[in-house]
């Protein structure tokens, strides 16, 4: 393994079915040991961008290396260290789920005693170990979209693409996925996963936004609430009327700026809401409370916006 080297490195690229252009001058890297979440509704171009990345789809311009090399030309040695989980259920019916993962590991030359120590492994991970048994046509279907997974990592992959992964699961299942994916990236692996989820993108180290065959924002689930937001959000509520909290609060270095200052009498006695944006909220605090010396705080909170708030912020500036 080449320590440094990104994962992935896809520079400009873009993909024309006919004269459709599906995919336009998309620039994505992604580090080793990083869960990287491509998000983007239905339609977007997210499947498009996995199969130039899995090596399915040749780009019509731009550049992709995949652990350093075009996908497109991967040999059987470098097609071992990647592995694709993807949508739709790709495995045997027939065949019960052990049965399914001996064959998955022949395909990759894994046999003998490590043959059986891996597939045993890696059915107790995704917790199909007592299912073993069942043909793969009898178990749920969040049970075999497990054992796909089981199947895409039997071979310890150092990079695994997965596909909706978690398309039309319950959240309780979809919370399953994400635990064992970061799991899996504790183990120093990379993880590259679409999801239209949009929530899902708080889950993921970086993620990146996908519209209309763009990528219209990447960056940390953080620093995305930060961009949408133009920095993060400080609510206080103070004892009595806002006076001159306002010219106190401008004054304060982290302070970027005051978004409303809103005196309010319904519970009672007269309070000031105040919101303001700082692009650090952790570290804007003390000046903030030092600037507001006498007044009485009695509230104070950093509300996170969801993610569907970020999304339908960023992607409404790029339209
Ligand atoms: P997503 O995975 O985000 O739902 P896709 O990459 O599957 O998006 O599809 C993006 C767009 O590209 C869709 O409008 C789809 O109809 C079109 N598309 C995908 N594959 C092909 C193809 N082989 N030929 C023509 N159009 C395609």
């Amino acid at each position: 393994m080449t320590v440094g080297m990104a994962a992935i490195e896809a520079k400009d690229l873009t993909k024309r079915f006919g004269g459709t252009a599906i995919l336009r001058g998309v620039d994505i890297s992604v580090a080793r040991g990083e869960i990287f979440g491509l998000v983007g509704p239905s339609g977007a171009g997210k499947s498009t961008l996995l199969r130039i990345l899995t090596g399915s789809l040749t780009p019509t311009e731009g550049t992709v290396k995949v652990l350093g090399s075009p996908p497109s030309e991967f040999k059987d040695e470098e097609r071992r260290r990647v592995g694709f989980m993807p949508q739709g259920f790709v495995l045997y019916d027939s065949l019960s789920v052990q049965q399914n993962l001996n064959f998955v590991a022949g395909l990759y030359d894994l046999g003998g005693a490590e043959r059986r120590r891996r597939v045993q492994e890696v059915l107790e991970f995704v917790e199909l170990w007592e299912h073993r048994r069942k043909a793969a046509r009898n178990i749920s279907g969040g049970m075999r979209r497990r054992l796909q997974l089981a199947a895409a990592v039997v071979h310890e992959p150092e990079l695994l693409f997965v596909d909706e992964p978690t398309a039309s699961l319950d959240p309780t299942l979809r919370r399953r996925f994400w635990k064992e994916f970061e799991q899996i990236r504790k183990g120093g692996r990379t993880i590259f996963v679409t999801t239209q989820y949009v929530g899902e993108a708080e889950l993921c180290d970086r993620v990146g936004f996908l519209v209309d065959g763009r990528l219209v924002a990447v960056g940390t689930p953080r620093e995305l609430k930060r961009q949408a937001f133009g920095g993060e959000v400080v609510q206080l509520t103070l004892a009595g009327d806002p006076g001159h909290i306002g010219d106190c609060l401008k004054a304060v270095e982290s302070v970027g700026h005051v978004i409303e200052i809103r005196p309010d009498e319904r519970a009672g006695e007269a309070v000031s809401h105040v919101r303001l944006i700082s692009q650090d909220a952790d570290a804007a605090l003390p000046p903030v409370m030092e600037a507001l010396d006498g007044a009485e705080v009695r509230s104070v909170n950093l509300p996170t916006p969801s993610f569907d708030e970020v999304f339908f912020r960023l992607v409404k500036e790029h339209r």
